[in-house]
This record gives C-alpha cells, sequence and structure tokens, in this order.
C-alpha cells in the first residue's frame, strides 16, 4: 500500500489530511489520485459513496489549480444540496494549509446573490448541484473559460433524478480542452452514454465489484406480512440497542406514518421527505447528524443528500422496484471501512425480489427470524448491564452526592438494589414484550398459503412431493419459458428422457421444478455446462431443510414418456 507521500500528494495537503487524522490512502484514493494527478486523461470511477471519493478528486483538483489566477478552474456538479455544500467543506480542509483557495458552493434553497457575489469575487472550485448551476449560467453570472477539470460525482443518482439537460447544459459551457472525472456508484446505459458523449477514451477503475454492495454490510431479509410490518419494524429496532440508521419507505405519505407512529410509541425517530419544506428538513437533517435522533424514516430521494458514515443499520420498510436502489439503500451503512447492516421487510408477493437482489449486490442475503418478545428483553437487559458494567464512574463529581445516596438505599440488599437499578429502564420492555406474540411467517403456512391465493400458484421454497428435491433455475416467464420447454430442456439436458418430473412452477425470471432425490448429482453435473437461447443456465438446489410442503400450490405433473 503507498502512503500519502508516495502518491505525490504535496506537503501542504499532506498537513491537512494529517489533521483530518487520514493515516493511509483508501482503495479508490490510491488508484484514482495518481491518474487525476497526471491530469491527461478523461476518468471514470465505478465506486460507492463513503469509499473516500471526494478526496480522490479533490486533492488532485487542488494541486492542479494555478493560483496565480482567480479564474475557476475545476467544476464539481453533485446531485443534492448537502452533498455539495459536503463536498465543498472537504475541499477546504483539504486545503485547510494552501494559501489563497476560494472554493464557493452553489446550490438552490439560498440566496441567489450571495452565490452571484461569490463567483464576481472569484471561485477556484466551483461545487454546484445542476439546477441552480444552469440558472446561473442562464444568468451570465458565470465564466467557465478557464475550467480545466469537471467532476461529476454521483452522477447516475444526478441522471435518476432527471438532471440530464442541466448536465448538457452546463458542460457545453465548458471549454473541450477540459477533462472530465466522472464518479458514480453504478453503471447503467445512460451513464455509458455519457461518457461515450463526453469523454475521450476514459480510463475507468472500479472500487469493489461493480454495481455490488460493499463487502461491509450484511443483507438480511424478514418476510412480512402488511399487517405486521410495522410490529416487525418495531421488535427490529428493539432487538438492536444502540440501533442508529434510516428507513426508508417508498412513498412521503408511508413515511410519514411510520415515523409518526414510531414517535407515538417512544422512539426517537423522525420523517424526512418532500412534503417538508427546505428548512424542516434542514432540521431534521441536522439532528440526525447529531445523533439527537437515533431514527430517520425516509424517502430515497429525501435522503440523497444526506452525508451519514457511521449508520449501523439500513431498514428498508418497503422495498424499492429497482436494484440498483436498494444497493444506494444499502450503502448508506458500511461506509469508511466500518461494517453496517441491511434489513429489507419483504411481504409475501416481493419476496421474489430478493434473488434479484441478490445477483446485484454479489451476495447471498440472509433470512432473519423476527426476534419473539423474549429475544428482545434478553437482548436489551443484558446491553443495559453490559452499559452499567462500563460506565465511567467521575469519583471527584460524584463523592459530595455518596453519603445521602448510601444513606437512602440502606434498607436495600446488594440484590434487591440491582433490581430496581435494572427495572426501572428494562420495565418499558418487559411490559410491552410480557405477552408478544410470535411474529414470524412460517414457510409452509402463511407465505405458501398467501402466496397462492394471490397468484394461484406459489414459488415455495418447500418440495411437495415425498422424496423430491427442489431446483432453481434462472430463466422464466420473460424467457418465455413453459412448462413443456421446461421439461423438454431438462429431458435434453441430462439425456434421461425418463426423468421423474413433480411439480414445476414458471415465474417472471426465474422458476423451480422438483425432481426426485437421487436424480440431485445428474442434474447439477448436467446442467454445468448448459445454455438455453445463448444463455448460461444456472442450476441450484433449493430445498431448505425443516420446512414442510406448502399447500394451495398448483402442480404440474408430467406425462411419463
Ligand atoms: P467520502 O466517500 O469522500 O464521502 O468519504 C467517506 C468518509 O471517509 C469521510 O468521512 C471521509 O472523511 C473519510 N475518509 C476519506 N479518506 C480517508 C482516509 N484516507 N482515511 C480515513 N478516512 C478517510
Amino acid at each position: 500500500m503507498l502512503n500519502f507521500k508516495e502518491l505525490e500528494i504535496i506537503p501542504e495537503i499532506r498537513e491537512s489530511l494529517e489533521d483530518l487524522g487520514f493515516e493511509n490512502p483508501m482503495p479508490v484514493q490510491e488508484q484514482a489520485i495518481p491518474i487525476l494527478l497526471n491530469g491527461d486523461k478523461d476518468f471514470i470511477g465505478l465506486a460507492q459513496t463513503g469509499t473516500g471519493k471526494t478526496a480522490a478528486f479533490g486533492i488532485p483538483i487542488l494541486q492542479h489549480i494555478d493560483l496565480q489566477s482567480n479564474k475557476t478552474q475545476a467544476l464539481v456538479l453533485s446531485p443534492t444540496r448537502e452533498l455539495c455544500i459536503q463536498i465543498a467543506r472537504d475541499i477546504e480542509s483539504f486545503a485547510k494549509h494552501m494559501k489563497g483557495v476560494k472554493v464557493l458552493p452553489v446550490y438552490g434553497g439560498s440566496s441567489i446573490e450571495t452565490q452571484i457575489r461569490g463567483l464576481k469575487r472569484g471561485a477556484h472550485v466551483v461545487v454546484a448541484t445542476p439546477g441552480r448551476m444552469l440558472d446561473l449560467i442562464r444568468r451570465k453570472q458565470t465564466n467557465f473559460s478557464s475550467v480545466k477539470i469537471a467532476v461529476l460525482d454521483e452522477a447516475d443518482e444526478m441522471l435518476n433524478m432527471g438532471f440530464r439537460d442541466e448536465l448538457d447544459g452546463i458542460l457545453a459551457e465548458t471549454p473541450d480542452t477540459k477533462r472530465t472525472w466522472l464518479f458514480s456508484a453504478t453503471m447503467p446505459r445512460e451513464i455509458k452514454d455519457i461518457s461515450s458523449r463526453y469523454m475521450h477514451d476514459p480510463q475507468e477503475i472500479t472500487i469493489g465489484t461493480r454495481n455490488t454492495a460493499s463487502k461491509n454490510i450484511t443483507h438480511m431479509y424478514f418476510v412480512v406480512s402488511n399487517s405486521s410490518r410495522y410490529q416487525i419494524l418495531k421488535r427490529i429496532v428493539d432487538y438492536y440497542p444502540g440501533v442508529y440508521g434510516i428507513v426508508f419507505c417508498r412513498t412521503r405519505r408511508s413515511t410519514q406514518e411510520v415515523a409518526d407512529n414510531l414517535i407515538q410509541d417512544g422512539y426517537n425517530a423522525d420523517a424526512l421527505h418532500g412534503d417538508l419544506s427546505q428548512a424542516q428538513r434542514d432540521y431534521v437533517m441536522q439532528k440526525f447528524r447529531r445523533k439527537n435522533l437515533n431514527i430517520l424514516v425516509a424517502t430515497d430521494v429525501a435522503a440523497r443528500g444526506l452525508d451519514v458514515n457511521d449508520l449501523t443499520h439500513v431498514i428498508n420498510y418497503e422495498l424499492p422496484d429497482e436494484p440498483e436502489i436498494y444497493i444506494h439503500r444499502s450503502g448508506r451503512t458500511g461506509r469508511a471501512m466500518k461494517s453496517g447492516i441491511s434489513i429489507s421487510l419483504v411481504g409475501p408477493k416481493r419476496r421474489h425480489a430478493i434473488s434479484r437482489f441478490e445477483k446485484k449486490a454479489g451476495t447471498r442475503f440472509e433470512r432473519g427470524k423476527v426476534p419473539t418478545g423474549n429475544d428482545v428483553c434478553e437482548k436489551q437487559l443484558f446491553d443495559l448491564i453490559d452499559r452499567v458494567e462500563k460506565a465511567e464512574v467521575n469519583e471527584e463529581l460524584i463523592e459530595k452526592y455518596l453519603p445521602d445516596i448510601y444513606k437512602k438505599f440502606e434498607g436495600l440488599e446488594r440484590d434487591e438494589l440491582i433490581k430496581h437499578f435494572v427495572s426501572l429502564e428494562f420495565n418499558r420492555f418487559l411490559n410491552y414484550y410480557k405477552d408478544a406474540r410470535d411474529l414470524e411467517i412460517k414457510d409452509s403456512a402463511s407465505f405458501s398459503a398467501a402466496k397462492g391465493k394471490a397468484k394461484g400458484r406459489g414459488g415455495s421454497f418447500a418440495p411437495t412431493r415425498k422424496g423430491d428435491a427442489r431446483f432453481f433455475i434462472n430463466i422464466g416467464k420473460t424467457d418465455k419459458l413453459t412448462v413443456p420447454k421446461l421439461i423438454g430442456i431438462l429431458k435434453e439436458v441430462t439425456r434421461n428422457r425418463n426423468i421423474p418430473i413433480g411439480k414445476i412452477d414458471i415465474l417472471k425470471n426465474f422458476s423451480f421444478f422438483e425432481v426426485k432425490q437421487e436424480h440431485t448429482d445428474l442434474l447439477l453435473r448436467s446442467f454445468k455446462k448448459a445454455f438455453y437461447k445463448g444463455r448460461k443456465l444456472n442450476v441450484e438446489l433449493s430445498k431448505k431443510p425443516g420446512t414442510k410442503p406448502a399447500k394451495k400450490v398448483r402442480t404440474v405433473k408430467v406425462r411419463k414418456s
């Protein structure tokens, strides 16, 4: 691993990094800084937020600036005002020991006149949100003729938010000779379009696996019914003492509802969504950043600008449609080399989405068992005892109160005293969970039945016929797969025309089929090199031990041939 000096970072900036407590470069910095310092190439960095990319482009920007000139030489575009302010602040802090560097954040929702004055005074680096930047360009308040570097940070987010026209308008104002550096967590087609339109032969680096989630994140899901969803959310939050996380909902309305319910139930929570005014949103975000709130219930759009690095949990109260959005949500935890947990509450109808998300995240999601009331009480109790044990005692300050305290407790034995202390904090949980019912949805009963009812055909994970093994195959209705076609494939690939096939479930993107257990080896072996319409087939055993056969699942029997 190279150190900052070996990366040829100038001493003034190294001194600032030392002030910030950065000891060694993070991987994205180690890879990107040498390329960007060289400065003769366009660049694409595929990296999640929280990987240290601000320094990866911020430091090279500072080293490319000609401080003799007052002109704007670098333009950084970012999707939200919060991120914009954060980037400007970070670049300023890297430049703390450099003389005369001017960094100007420019974003909507704040006085445009002040920003115009800032531009007139001259700023070496302008960090902007696309809407406000284009507004200033149209008002002819900018001079970008000396821009050497344009950075598109979180480019995928900017496109998701519909800023494509703004990006076109802004980049058209900058000289053709500039270099464009693009950072994105994912690489959808639109980003490829952007790179082919604006960039020349860009050098590309990928931190982690492209489009996949951070390795520091554990992904879990809980199967919930709509009526138990909120109760299960509370169980999960209660099960993790010290939780500091974002609960994502799909709509503004559900965001507000969940937040209201949590507040009413005594949680330290608040809502963040687009129906709030900018001032209200700022207030909530500030409370959350300062940890005066430990649960923020938010929509995807509203949470975009929130830059918080040490979240313990991301909870998907409602799953998004797109795997990319899931990756973004979960990427809010497990940042800056810390670990985090991304939890999804999945209704029976959306359970199949988990396998799409697993594919995108490049990792398996663990199915969680909803904690029972007992589990929660035990966890909270031991956390409380742990905190009592580790509490720092300030002998000096407490000394003068001790005689009165001892006197007050004179009549209580040690055991009694412990019980009183513990009960004081713990009664809330004990009372609440006294008669709490088990909220876990059992596969065989509720899940399969619910699914069967909704669709008429289930995707149960348990085999129906005794002695059958259940297999997953990565093709489904979208591949125009039908039951006869699948039977044909099975016979052809295994070269066994008499293979006894049981139940078949063709779902949208994948399917399940059952075959007598003794054919498991043959099946897995035969499918190792099998293709369907040019696509590699993937067949896996999906049987979950210990689960019962699903009811209400239509079974397709196959004629013996
Ligand atoms: P970013 O992805 O730029 O938002 O950075 C994520 C977090 O990592 C921020 O809190 C940075 O201050 C921190 N960070 C960036 N680079 C380093 C480094 N080399 N060492 C330690 N922390 C860093």
